[in-house]
């Protein structure tokens, strides 16, 4: 048997495994995972590497193969298995494996636990009171009021005595030495989760949850873990039902991984899991302190903890014995990591569930097209619940053609309809929620003179103009100028911005509605630290009564006296460049008017559109995610786009245009002459061709076979000469355009 090795050592031209032959008496001990020592380079220096794969045979010649040294033991199950996951990460995705160790080990460094110190009396009752009259009687303050305070509690915490009863060191240490108290310091972990139980109520499963909930139950009992897809309606009680499954699991002495999108891990959400699992439910998200996060490793890893939320990251919490991973929204964006390793947290769950024997269940009211596909063809199992727990109707929705509004004279960006509906909620008192699938000035400004268009310096993208501090800025690289009020080429007035953005739609509807209290929330309101849950709660006391936003208010959050949900433009989504973009309209509509009727108040979606005959807005409307799904998998099989075919984008960067073109150009070139059963398109321009004067390039390998393009990955990897002038990226099936 042989082990391809990954050193343990972060330079990057050794970052790709090494064959070494596995000596018959470490055969039981070598897997995938495992640390191992071995003879390295010409020396035959000793060091550390980690086991990526075992094969049958060498398959390299003209080099002696050593042997594996020896096995490291100094890792736990649990590392080992991460380490696996790692491996596995940097196969599929192409990263170092440096950084991919990095993304799924626990904090190296350790952050010293918390004290909580206390102070005790050890003494009798009588002799307390004895040294308190002595104290009275010799004037001694400090001692009088400690002695009296332990008279009457026998466990003080220190910070109080120090603090309020304002006694010194000295004092403390003088009734120390008479043998009248003791100091207590107790180490503890930081635990993140501050809660009272909530009211809810113990809700008893409708049917549908409860036959979901039994069909687990036996699957758990016969030792079955497979994966689950969750389609359920907004509405129809899944968090409920991902409850009921987590409790048959810890029931069993197993742990559980809860992975939610950031934006919607709220208190409100913190505090329904806290209602069943009390202090045995723990979070891990940006919010927390490097010190907090590393605890939660820590208690995890002593058993404290049976189920952890979070987003992405959380799938690495180092537990012994997992038993299941929930992945709510399973159709998130925020699900696969944009940064190197380019993982998606679904495919990277479905490993660790192996790796561990445990379940996944994925949840969604829009599944994405990759698991809904899964689960037609009996890769995954499928769970239904299209009715809403509350027996409530879905909202009503109404899609409005703006080319006929714009025919009839109507210039405003609110249809008539829209209007009139806003002013009715207002006269009842109810609320409105208006949604742009766009932040800030959705985009360019332009000379209507001569036609020029500002543009970023540095990048090849348009300047987004900001309204309230009057400024142009890039979104991809930070660049800022001031907006000039004349056309820089021409000196023409007409220098005009492209409207429609979440400030324009503020402006207009402040105009329209001046007896409205609106409120905006866009990635440009909620920079600073605790302005997201400020407008969040100002519109839930009603303090607001228009919220005014992007994706971000269409998440998780229940106002009960939403009845109208506008949707501003919902073609935007559909403008991108993407072969997803029907899903993520299909997606943002649902999603947005599941904010609508909540409570026993019906409810009610306006869809404004120029593209009233778009299938993803036609499906949508009529909320039937099936005749959606139908659609656009035929239009995926057309195309050769994911889940039929796996595509995976090659992109080279470098502030070298010739080196990044002819680098793509080479390799693409490789690639083609490889044999293999793949697809090449490009090289071609990136779609955003330059940023921070970085030129980039890309092309892209496509197959109906994941193992080919996978192939083709690691053999571009093996005679990659990156560094600091170039640098390559892989990226499997990309969420966004690259
Ligand atoms: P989803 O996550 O599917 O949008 P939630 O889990 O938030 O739905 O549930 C929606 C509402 O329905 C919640 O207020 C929840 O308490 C309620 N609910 C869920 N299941 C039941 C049930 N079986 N009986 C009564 N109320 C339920
Ligand atoms: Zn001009
Ligand atoms: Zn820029």
């Amino acid at each position: 048997m042989y082990a391809k090795i990954i050193i343990d050592i972060s330079i990057e031209s050794l970052d790709h495994p090494f064959t070494y032959h596995i000596p018959e008496r470490l055969f039981s001990k070598c897997h995938p995972g495992c640390k191992v020592s071995i003879p390295f380079g010409k020396s035959d220096r000793i060091i550390n590497g980690y086991i990526v794969e075992l094969a049958e045979s060498a398959d390299i010649e003209g080099v002696t193969i050593k042997d594996i040294a020896d096995v490291v033991v100094e890792q736990s199950a649990v590392e080992n298995k991460l380490i696996e996951l790692a491996a596995y990460i940097k196969n599929r995705y192409g990263s170092t494996m440096n950084a991919a160790l990095r993304t799924v080990l626990p904090l190296k460094r350790a952050y010293k636990p918390k004290e909580k110190k206390t102070i005790e009396a050890i003494a009798d009752k009588e002799v307390l009171t004895d040294a308190y009259s002595q104290a009275v009687r010799k004037k001694q303050f400090a001692k009088m009021r400690l002695l009296k305070e332990l008279l009457e509690e026998s466990v003080l915490d220190h910070n109080l005595v120090t603090g309020k009863l304002n006694v010194s060191a000295a004092t403390i240490r003088s009734l120390q030495s008479m043998g009248l108290i003791r100091v207590v310091s107790e180490n503890y972990f930081r635990n993140p989760v501050v809660c009272s139980k909530s009211r809810e109520k113990d809700i008893v499963l409708n049917d549908v949850q409860k036959s979901i909930v039994d069909d687990f139950v036996h699957d758990l009992n016969e030792n079955i873990s497979k994966t689950y897809l969750l389609h359920g309606i907004t509405g129809s009680g899944k968090t409920i039902t991902y409850i009921s499954l987590i409790k048959e699991v810890v029931a069993r002495g197993k742990q559980v991984i809860v992975l939610i999108p950031e934006i919607a891990l709220t208190y409100q959400t913190l505090k329904r899991f806290y209602h069943y699992f009390g202090e045995r439910v723990s979070v891990l998200n940006s919010a927390l302190s490097a010190g907090e996060k590393y605890d939660q490793c820590e208690r995890a890893k002593r058993g404290e903890i049976d189920v952890i939320i979070g987003p992405r990251s959380a799938l690495f919490t180092p537990f012994q014995n997992l038993g299941l991973i929930v992945i709510d929204e399973e159709h998130e964006n925020t699900y696969k990591s944009e940064s190197m390793p380019k993982y998606h947290a679904r495919e990277v769950a479905e490993k660790l569930a192996e790796l561990h024997g445990a379940s996944l269940v994925l949840g969604s009211a829009t599944p994405s097209v990759e698991s809904y596909y899964k689960a037609k063809t009996g890769l995954y199992k499928l769970w239904i619940m299209d009715k809403r727990a509350s027996g409530l109707n879905l909202a009503k929705t109404t899609v409005i053609d703006m080319r006929r509004e714009l025919n009839d004279g109507n210039k405003s960006i609110f249809s008539r309809r829209l209007k009139d509906a806003i002013r009715d909620r207002l006269d009842k008192d109810e609320q409105v929620m208006l949604f742009l699938n766009r932040r800030g000035y959705a985009g360019f400004v332009s000379c209507r003179s001569c036609g020029v268009v500002m543009r970023c310096p540095h990048c090849d993208v348009s300047l987004s103009e900001h309204l309230s501090t009057g400024k142009l800025v890039c979104h991809y690289c930070g660049y800022e100028e001031i907006r000039p009020k004349l056309c820089p080429k021409c000196g023409s007035k007409y220098l005009l911005g492209f409207k429609a953005g979440t400030e324009q739609i503020e402006l207009e509807t402040k105009k329209l509605f001046p007896d409205a209290r609106v409120s905006r929330l866009d990635a440009d309101t909620t920079k600073n630290k605790g302005s997201l849950e400020r407008i969040l709660d100002d519109f839930s006391q009603k303090k607001s009564n228009i919220l005014i936003g992007t994706q971000m208010i269409v998440k998780g959050h229940d106002f009960a006296d939403v009845t109208l949900v506008g949707i501003i433009a919902a073609d935007m989504s559909l403008a991108l460049n993407d072969y997803r973009a029907g899903e993520r309209t299909f997606q943002l509509i649902t999603q947005a008017s599941g904010r609508a009727g909540r409570s026993d108040k019906e409810g009610e979606t306006i869809i404004q559109t120029y593209q009233p005959d778009h299938y993803a807005i036609i499906h949508a409307a009529a909320q039937d995610y099936e005749a959606f799904y139908n659609e656009e998998i035929m239009y995926r099989d057309l195309g050769g786009y994911p889940p039929i075919k796996d595509i995976m984008a090659v992109l080279t960067t470098s502030k070298n245009k010739e080196l990044a073109y002819k680098t793509c150009e080479n390799m693409a070139e490789y690639v083609k002459k490889l044999g293999l059963k793949v697809e090449v398109i490009g090289p071609a321009k990136a779609g955003i061709g330059r940023i921070s004067d970085t030129y980039r390039f890309l092309f892209y390998i496509k197959s109906d076979d994941k193992e080919a393009v996978i192939k083709c990955k690691d053999r571009l990897e093996e005679g990659l000469n990156t560094g600091k002038d170039l640098q390559v990226f892989f990226d499997l099936n990309p969420m966004n355009p690259v």
